[in-house]
């Protein structure tokens, strides 16, 4: 029995909050704080004030503030489902009030679009003496595929030696150009240099300059497209046989087309412009007139699939495995009224933070997902609504 503070008020933690809610037996109180507190008042609403017991403001960029509203809730566990600038400062807090922290994508700073664990990996040693625990990318992808690579690792091969995530989103919202999750974010990650990890080191590649047209299970074949993303640079360090790691995501032309085009009009920068007196960030502009990703839930057709690669040797022999789970954004909408890909990343962070809170993955410092056994999270996948399965592969990926 533990009470859980919540941080943001987005379309995932609408999923977070909802999944919890569902586990009173593990949360027994749930509190939320963002930004906004119309927002919050409204995923109370959704999900119950006999569950969501208590809504604050915060404004999680300023360390003391939260540190403030932690000493007033008195949660076991703070669940960081607001932005990843707002990573560090809640680590702070949690630091300074003794709490447990989860998140689910690595700390950038604002002014850099610069994805890596460095900056949260640098917290380990003082978690760790104050007998404190961070779990790092508790989503689906960092997360689950973090997790499946562990899993693979474990039940299927000796030694693990080829990885290649990937991330296919086979749905249809309707609209012209949206983002999935956080516009501002999900546009810095995709627009950065692709970047791979192959016989010890990163080699880089142009922005979504490299395809390769995968076969998704109930999906069909769909354009992917080599990226940089944060689980391969835990992944490469605590799987250290691995000769390759790769991340693929699906794109359509239409959307390729509208983020060029903003590109090349400047509208994707991340640095200040002024305008009519004063200074603004022309993506964060954009992101206040693109679909809320939350508002994409109602009519949402299709499916994604994520999942992960492995190949490796077992036995003496190689082989290929892809474990991956299929998510339909209707059903989600009928049952929590998000859409799939909020979806895959609340369920996870609700696991991971239920793991935590009994004790089957409490270990004071800072992990990412694959640094604890697999197997009881993978059985909850199945329970909470991400079933996944296990294919052997003819040939190696790709192939
Ligand atoms: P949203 O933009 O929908 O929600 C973010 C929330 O954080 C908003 O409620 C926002 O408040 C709040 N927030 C922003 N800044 C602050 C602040 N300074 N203080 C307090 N609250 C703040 O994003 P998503 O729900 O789509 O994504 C949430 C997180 O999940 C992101 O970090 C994203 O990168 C991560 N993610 C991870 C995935 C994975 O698989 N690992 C996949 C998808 C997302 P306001 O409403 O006022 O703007």
């Amino acid at each position: 029995m533990s009470k859980v503070l919540v941080i943001g008020a987005g379309g995932v933690s609408s999923v977070v909050v909802q999944k919890c809610a569902m586990l009173p037996q593990v949360f027994s109180e749930i509190h939320l704080a963002s930004r906004t507190l119309a927002k919050c008042e409204a995923l109370q609403e959704e999900a119950g004030k006999d569950r969501v017991v208590g809504v604050y403001q915060v404004d999680a960029d300023d360390a003391a503030k939260v540190a403030d509203l932690i000493r007033q809730v008195q949660p076991s566990l703070v669940i960081n489902v607001a932005l990843p600038y707002q990573d560090l400062p809640i680590m702070d807090a949690c630091l300074e009030t003794g709490v447990h922290y989860l998140d689910t994508a690595n700390y950038e700073p604002k002014d850099e679009a610069k994805f890596e664990y460095s900056w949260q990996w640098a917290y380990q040693e003082r978690f760790k003496e104050k007998g404190l625990m961070a779990l790092l990318g508790a989503g689906f992808d960092p997360g689950v595929t973090n997790v499946f690579t562990a899993y693979a690792a474990k039940h299927y091969f000796d030694e693990v030696q080829y990885l290649d995530i990937v991330d296919c989103n086979g749905g249809d919202h309707g609209q012209a150009f949206a983002t999935n999750f956080n516009p501002e974010i999900n546009i810095r990650e995709i627009t950065q240099r692709g970047k791979f990890w192959e016989n010890g080191e990163w080699h880089e590649t142009d922005p979504i300059s490299v395809r390769k047209d995968l076969d998704y299970p109930n999906v069909g074949v769909r354009p992917s497209y080599l990226l940089f993303h944060e689980e391969l640079e835990s992944l490469v360090k605590h799987f250290p046989t691995l000769k390759r790691a790769r991340f693929w995501m699906t794109f359509g032309d239409e959307y390729l087309t509208h983020l060029r085009v903003l590109e090349n009009v400047g509208m994707t920068s991340i640095h200040p412009v002024q305008f009519q007196g004063q200074d603004i960030v022309p993506l964060e502009f954009l992101k206040a007139v693109l679909p809320n990703p939350g508002s994409l839930a109602e009519g949402y057709t299709g499916k994604t699939c994520i999942g992960t690669y492995v190949t490796g040797i077992k036995d003496g022999q190689q082989k290929t495995i892809f474990i991956y789970n299929n998510c339909d954004h209707a059903e989600t909408n009928k049952e929590v009224g998000a859409q799939a890909v909020s979806y895959t990343t609340g369920v996870p962070a609700m696991i991971g933070a239920a793991m935590m809170l009994e004790g089957h993955w409490m270990k004071p410092g800072v992990w990412n997902m694959e640094q604890f056994d697999p197997d009881e999270f993978m059985n909850r996948l199945n329970q909470h609504g991400l079933p996944w399965h296990v294919t052997e592969c003819d040939k190696p990926f790709g192939a």
